[in-house]
C-alpha cells in the first residue's frame, strides 16, 4: 500500500521528466522540456565561478543578497515602471517554482479555491494541492481571430469566482500556449480581483521573451492591484540558466513578509554564489538578453515553418518558449498517444498539451502538441528534417 499522502496521489512524475527520459532513451530530438541547450553570457558564468573561488559558499541572507534584490528592482522599474523597494518588496527564491509554492502556501487557506487558466503550468496544481486548497480551471480558448491565437473566456472566469475563491494564478507570456494576455484580459482579471478581494499570483517568467514588437504588461501596475498581486519571475529563461534555480517574488512589504514566512521553511535561503552573477547579468548584459529575444523569435519562425510544412496546423505564438501544433491533420485525436508513438518514432519529442489540463472540459486540447524552440537552430533543423 502506498504511503503517499492522498493530496499528492493525483500527480504522476512530471510530464517534462518523463518525456526527457524518453528523448534520451530513444535518441530523439528533445523539443519537449523547456530548457535551452546553450549557455548564458560569459561574464555571468565567470562571475559565478569567481564567487565560489572567493568564498561565497555559505548561506546567503534569507531574502537574498541585497545586490540581486536591487538589480531586480531596477530592472522592473526601468523595463515597466514597476517600482519596488528592494529591501522590503523583493524576495529571492529557489526558482520561480519556490516563489509559486511559497506564495500559495502563505496566502491560501485550506479548503479555499484557486482559479487557474487552463491549460496551466503543472506546478500551480501541485502548490494548490500542497496547501489543501481546491483548483478551479478556467479555459483559454483556441481563437483564430485573436492576435495570439488564443483568448480568455471572460464569462467563464467571472462565473468561476465563488465566495471561497482566494487567488487567481495567471501566466503571461503563457506556458504552454504562447498567449500574451492583452489589456482587456488583465483588466477583467483585475476587476474581479478587486471586487472579490482576491490575490493575483502573476507568473511572468517569460517577461523578456515577447515577439513581433509586443510589450510585456505587469498586472501589478493596474489601479488597485499593487496591494493584491504577487509577481513571480526568474533568471532561468532570460539568461539560459534553468539549472541555477534562481527566481524572485515581488509584492508589497506585507505580502512579501508572508511569502518569506513560508519560504524560510521550504528552503531557508536560496543558492548563494549564483546570486551576484545573476545581479551582474541583469545590470550589464541587457544587450545579450535583447539579442536572445531576437534569436528566439527567429527560432520560433523556423520551427513554425517546419511544423507547417510537415503538415501540422500550427497556432500563433506571441511569447515564451513554446509553439502549439494541432496534429488533427494526421488523424490524431489523442496527442499523448501520438507523442509516445508516431512522433517519437520519427525521432522528435513534444509534450501533449493535455498534460497541462485536468478539467473535464479540456477536450479541445487533446490533439495538440507543445514544441519548445529554446534550442540551437541546428537542433530545430534536425527535428524539422525528421518530421518532413
Ligand atoms: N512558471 C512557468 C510558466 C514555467 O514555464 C516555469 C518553467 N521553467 C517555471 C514557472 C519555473 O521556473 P523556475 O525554473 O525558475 O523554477
Ligand atoms: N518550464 C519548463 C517546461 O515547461 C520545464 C519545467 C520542468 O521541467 N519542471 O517545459
Amino acid at each position: 500500500m502506498s504511503r503517499l499522502v492522498s493530496r499528492l496521489d493525483q500527480f504522476p512524475e512530471t510530464i517534462f521528466a518523463t518525456m526527457t527520459n524518453l528523448a534520451v532513451e530513444k535518441d530523439a530530438v528533445n523539443l519537449g522540456q523547456g530548457f535551452p541547450d546553450e549557455d548564458g553570457p560569459q561574464s555571468m558564468l565567470d562571475e559565478a565561478v569567481r564567487q565560489i573561488r572567493t568564498g561565497n559558499n555559505q548561506y546567503p541572507p534569507g531574502r537574498g543578497f541585497a545586490g540581486l534584490r536591487a538589480a531586480v528592482a531596477t530592472d522592473r522599474n526601468e523595463s515597466y515602471g514597476h517600482s519596488l523597494d528592494p529591501d522590503t518588496e523583493v524576495l529571492i527564491t529557489v526558482g520561480a517554482t519556490e516563489a509559486i509554492s511559497a506564495t500559495v502556501l502563505a496566502l491560501v487557506e485550506p479548503g479555499s479555491e484557486v482559479i487557474v487558466i487552463e491549460p496551466y503550468y503543472d506546478a500551480y496544481a501541485a502548490a494548490v494541492a500542497l496547501a489543501g486548497a481546491e483548483l478551479v480551471p478556467v479555459p483559454l480558448i483556441l481563437d483564430s481571430a485573436s492576435d495570439s491565437g488564443w483568448s480568455l473566456d471572460h464569462d467563464a472566469l467571472g462565473a468561476a469566482v465563488s465566495s471561497t475563491t482566494s487567488m487567481i494564478i495567471i501566466n503571461t507570456p503563457h506556458n504552454p500556449t504562447g498567449h500574451v494576455f492583452g489589456d482587456q484580459d488583465l483588466e477583467t482579471i483585475a476587476d474581479l480581483a478587486r471586487r472579490n478581494d482576491l490575490v493575483v499570483l502573476s507568473d511572468e517568467v517569460y517577461e523578456k521573451l515577447l515577439y513581433d514588437g509586443r510589450r510585456h504588461s505587469p498586472i501589478a501596475l493596474l489601479p488597485g492591484m499593487r496591494e493584491r498581486t504577487v509577481t513571480v519571475s526568474s533568471a532561468a529563461k532570460c539568461l539560459n540558466i534553468t539549472g541555477w534555480k534562481t527566481g524572485w517574488a515581488m509584492s508589497t512589504p506585507e505580502l512579501i513578509d508572508a511569502v518569506t514566512k513560508a519560504k524560510q521553511f521550504l528552503t531557508f535561503v536560496g543558492v548563494g554564489h549564483v546570486q551576484p552573477a545573476v545581479a551582474h547579468a541583469l545590470v550589464n548584459e541587457r544587450a545579450w538578453i535583447a539579442d536572445l529575444r531576437d534569436d528566439m523569435q527567429r527560432r520560433r519562425d523556423l520551427l513554425m515553418d517546419g511544423l507547417d510544412r510537415a503538415g501540422f496546423d500550427v497556432k500563433a505564438c506571441a511569447g515564451g518558449y513554446f509553439v502549439i501544433a494541432d496534429a488533427t491533420p494526421f488523424g490524431v485525436t489523442d496527442a499523448a498517444e501520438f507523442c509516445t508513438g508516431d512522433l517519437i518514432d520519427r525521432g522528435v519529442v513534444g509534450i501533449p498539451v493535455s498534460a497541462f489540463a485536468t478539467s473535464g472540459n479540456a477536450g479541445h486540447l487533446e490533439p495538440l502538441v507543445r514544441f519548445a524552440f529554446c534550442k540551437r537552430e541546428e537542433l530545430i533543423r534536425d527535428a524539422i528534417a525528421r518530421l518532413a
